[in-house]
Order: C-alpha cells, then structure tokens, then sequence
C-alpha cells in the first residue's frame, strides 16, 4: 500500500515537533499569537515514507535595493519553501563530501549513501558528467502548509475575506510591469510575479514561492553548487502536499501544469534530456492535517501576527534565522552567516570539488564539470562557468517560453571568494560592537578568520551556541 498525503505531512510536522520550543513561534510581549508558513521535503522509497529530509519555517524577504549589502552572506529568500530547498541541497552537499572523502580515503566507494549512488562510467558523459545521482529508487515530496505565494494562490487571495486587500503600493509606472509585485493587479492571472513586501518599503526582486517552483519542474531542486556533482536526473519533485483549503485547482493546473502556462516549454525542454533534465511536473495532493502554526487555525476574529523568526533543520543543519543571518549574532559577525548563504554554500561546493578532483587533475571521470580556478574568484564568475552553460540554456528557454517577466534578482554576485586557508586564524576577541559599526564588507579578513575557525566543527555549533536574545534589532528594510 503506497503512502497517503497524510504520512507526508505527518513526516514533516513531526520533524517540526522536535524543534526545541525556541524555534518555534509564540506569543508576543502583548500576547498575540504568531503564525508562520512551514514547508519540508520527504523522501519516499518502494510506497515507504523514508523521512523528512528538510524543514523550514519563514515567509520574509530582501527588498532588492539591500542586495549589493549582502555580499553573499545574507539570505535574501526567507519563504519556507525557498529555505526547505536550500536546506535539502545542503544536505546533499553533506552527503557528497561523505562519498568523496570515502573516495579518497580508500580509492573506491563501496556502497551508496542513504540517498545518493555512484554512477557507472558507462553512463557518466560530456553532457551528463556528474560523478553521483539520487537513488532510483527514491521519490522526493514537499509538504507545505499555505499555498505558494504567487499566482497558485492568487485565487485564494482573493477568495479570502481578511487577506483580500491588494497591496496598497502601486505598480511602478517607469518599471514595465514583468514581473509583477505581490498581491497586485489580480487582473493578470498566470505572470511571474515578485514577492510580496510592505507596501511602504521597496521591493523585493526574488519570484513568488509559485514561480520557483515551477521553474525547479525544468531544472530540478538542484542548485548551482549540487549540480557540479549530482545528476539533475532524480531530483525532482514528485507530488506537493497542501491541505484541502489551499488548494484552488484552476490556480494549480495555470501556474504548474503542462495545460497551463507552462506547456509551450515541453518540446524546448525535449533537448536537454541527455543531461538528464526533463518537463517533470509534481501532482498537487490534498491533505486533511494542519499546521498548528498555521493562521487558519485561530478563530475568525482573532488578528495573528506574522512570525519573524525561521527554523532550518536538515540532517545536522540547525539553524535559527532572522532577517536573513542566524539569530543571536552581531550583523557581520560571521557566525551570523547560514550554512544556506551563497557565501558558505559555494565554499562547501569548493571544498568538495577540490577533495574530488585532488591536486593534479588527474582524477579522470567528468573533468570537464569542475570548474576553472578563475570561476571560483567572484560569485558571478562562478555561475558564469562553463559547468553550467546547459543548465543557463534550459533556464533561459523557460523564462522566454514559460514564464516571461522574470526578473534576475541581481547586485549580489560580485563578492570575491577568500582564500581561507591563507588567512591567519583570528579567533573572536570581543570586539564585535565595533566590528558592527565599521562593517562595510569590503574588508572580510576578519570573517575569513572566523571561517577558518570553525570550518571543522560541528553543525551543531550554529545552532543557538550562545544565548539568544528574544528581541533582536531588526535590519532596516527586511520586510
Ligand atoms: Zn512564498
């Protein structure tokens, strides 16, 4: 007997429900009760629910003027099921690093890991050279307790009868309405549409929850930095668990499937299947189970507030997410940095890549996929190799035939990598207030330092390693 929609959103809020109480959220000082998004992603094999691979909370995000700020190190993306992803390909890394360091210690992989196989030379090539693949035999959900944000919910929104208000900011008019903001104009159903922010702060440029996820159908959950070394092949998404209430069909089958506006991209995408990507479109399945941090739960008249905190909880990942830095840290302080930044998510590719191909590149299998030394300097270098022209290719055919108006959330991609090994360890001397003050992220010695300090450690060491106050300032402009 197969798995039911139920045990997929049981495995995740049950992971949910062994978060310590301080990841999870709760009454403010005047005693209002917070309400939050939860997404998680679920392996399955043979019809068994194997366990929840990620989970996260979260439903803010960075107003596009921030980005050249960030440097890399803050999360500019903080929806649940953006972070469940990003999550999930940390995860991945963790598991590729185990593979290759069994490699290198013994000259041979004897087995797989729960989740990932070796590939066979015969079927490793130029145009699907990555050296791993998630198991055949293993199927990948995600459960999330709100409908994405973007035009699979714009129906409910507008059905809702304390969230039908659009959102008040009007619609640029030197800026051609791509992708549209938020909530507003509902009069355009099926568009890209950028996620949501307060109506008096600027807006963000990262796309709603809705038109990531329909792009992940053509690219996989992969990301940049897990596509070096796992085929795509895999990695989709097989089914996405919503309960009854957020599920509008007419808005699910326009914004995901292959009748609505995302058919003109399955015969395009016909020429990338020798790399291992396809048209994989998940099946939308209902689930009576809620969220108890969910805002349907309280009574009508019963105004929630919008929790401001994210949890992350993959394998050892733990972390507790403010304003895109891990909470309970100084803003530059590098501990503030998640594992999930692009900052330490490339270095974990790098260090990866450079344990795989060792010092000579004498490693035969996939040469071409590692990346050139002068492609790991900047991070937009590194997306700009030729690793991921394909990838690019598939991208770039689906936003011109599929879903017109996106927009690059760019200004965050021009940071240079430190060379952490050449940086003298220089371990925290207490002078974070001051460090706060001048941090202007030019000069990053001092975070490489701090890097370089606790690259070995334990993941555990992020999660709450100090006490956490319960107020933290915020960063002006994070919505
Ligand atoms: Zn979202």
């Amino acid at each position: 007997m197969p798995f039911t929609p139920d045990e997929i959103a049981d495995c995740v809020l049950e992971a949910f429900g062994k978060l310590p109480n301080k990841a999870k959220p709760r009454p403010t000082e005047n005693g209002r009760r917070e309400w939050v998004p939860l997404a998680g992603i679920v392996a399955t094999r043979k019809g068994k629910v194997l366990g929840c691979l990620s989970l996260a909370t979260g439903m803010k995000c960075l107003p596009h003027v921030h980005m050249p700020k960030c440097q890399g190190k803050i999360l500019h993306d903080c929806h649940a099921e953006v972070l469940a992803i990003r999550a999930f390909n940390h995860l991945l890394l963790q598991s590729v690093s185990a593979l290759i360091d069994e490699l290198n210690r013994n000259g041979t992989i004897r087995g797989n890991s729960v989740l990932l196989a070796c590939r066979t030379e015969n079927t490793v090539n130029s145009l699907h050279p990555q050296p791993f693949a998630i198991q055949d035999d293993i199927e990948l959900h995600m459960y999330c307790s709100e409908a994405p944000c973007g035009d699979a919910s714009m129906e409910l929104t507008m059905d809702s009868q304390h969230d039908a208000t659009p959102w008040a900011a009007p619609e640029s008019s030197e800026e051609p309405p791509l992708a549209l903001n938020g909530r507003g104009h509902f009069s355009q159903l099926g568009v890209v549409r950028r996620k949501p922010g307060r109506a008096d702060a600027p807006p963000t440029h990262s796309k709603s929850c809705t038109d990531k996820l329909a792009m992940k159908q053509c690219t996989s959950l992969l990301s940049a930095q897990t596509f070096i070394f796992i085929s795509p092949r895999n990695a989709y998404l097989k089914s996405i668990v919503l309960p009854v209430s957020q599920i509008n069909n007419k808005s699910m089958t326009r914004a995901f499937s292959a009748s609505g506006r995302m058919a003109p991209i399955l015969t395009p995408l016909d020429h990338f299947k020798p790399s291992g990507f396809s048209f994989r479109p998940f099946t939308i399945m209902p689930t009576k189970r809620e969220f108890q941090h969910s805002r349907r739960v309280a009574p009508a008249d019963e105004k929630l507030v919008p929790s401001n905190l994210c949890a992350v909880r993959a394998g050892k990942l733990d972390e507790l997410i403010v304003n895109g830095s891990i909470q309970g840290f100084k803003k530059g302080d590098i501990r503030s940095v998640s594992r999930l930044s692009r900052h330490k998510m490339k270095c974990a590719a790098i260090e990866a890549a450079f344990w795989y191909v060792g010092d000579d590149d004498s490693r035969p299998r996939c040469p071409d996929l590692f990346l050139t030394k002068d492609s790991w300097k900047t991070y937009r270098k590194f997306k700009k190799d030729d690793a991921f022209k394909l990838r690019r290719k598939l991208k770039d055919q689906v936003k011109d035939k599929a879903l017109k108006g996106w927009i690059v959330n760019d200004g965050d991609d021009d940071w240079p990598q430190e060379e952490e090994e050449e940086e003298e360890a220089n371990p925290d001397n207490g002078d974070d207030e001051k460090y706060e003050d001048d941090y202007d992220h030019e000069d990053d010695r001092r975070n490489a330092a701090f890097d370089t300090e606790f690259a070995g450690d334990s993941d555990d060491l992020v999660f709450m390693k100090k006490s956490v106050p319960t107020k933290v300032e915020d960063v002006e402009g994070f919505l």
